[in-house]
């Protein structure tokens, strides 16, 4: 059902959503710059970790920090912490134990050292932490 309300709110909607995504562009350039590596999101294993997030977060099922709205902005998520999606603020709670964070996301081997990778999909940011054979399945080498 669009009418007109609904067809302006949709539009405010779209540039918040690329608002945010271009906030989550400038995250991701920021973390390159700090020795971050990004990977692929074109790479399928990358492609089904997203996939698996946006079906949470469409459902609803996803678990969210408070601090998530309607309205979009930048959400981080990780691997390691599967459905749980959190505001900038709120990243810090996504941190990994020590076992997970010497474990490979990718092919669960643990390893060392891990690599930490951004993946982006508009405004989502998903990390997780590569082997190194992994990371060259799976990454790009940071810019
Ligand atoms: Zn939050
Ligand atoms: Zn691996």
């Amino acid at each position: 059902m669009m009418n007109r309300a609904t067809g302006a709110a949709h539009t405010a909607h779209r540039d918040q959503y690329n608002a945010a995504a271009a906030d989550a562009r400038r995250t991701m350039t920021a973390l390159t710059a700090h020795g971050g590596r990004t990977a692929r999101p074109a790479d399928p294993w990358v492609g089904r970790q997203l996939a698996n997030l946006r079906a949470a977060l469409l459902s609803g099922r996803g678990q969210m920090c408070p601090h998530i709205g309607t309205a979009p902005r930048v959400i981080h998520a990780a691997v390691w912490a599967p459905g749980r999606l959190v505001c900038p603020g709120c990243v810090s709670t996504l941190t990994p134990d020590p076992a997970e964070d010497a474990t490979c996301d990718r092919c669960r081997r643990t390893a060392d050292p891990i690599h930490p990778t951004v993946a982006q999909s508009g405004p989502l940011l998903l990390t997780f932490g590569l082997c190194g054979p992994c990371l060259t399945r799976t990454g790009r080498a940071a810019a």
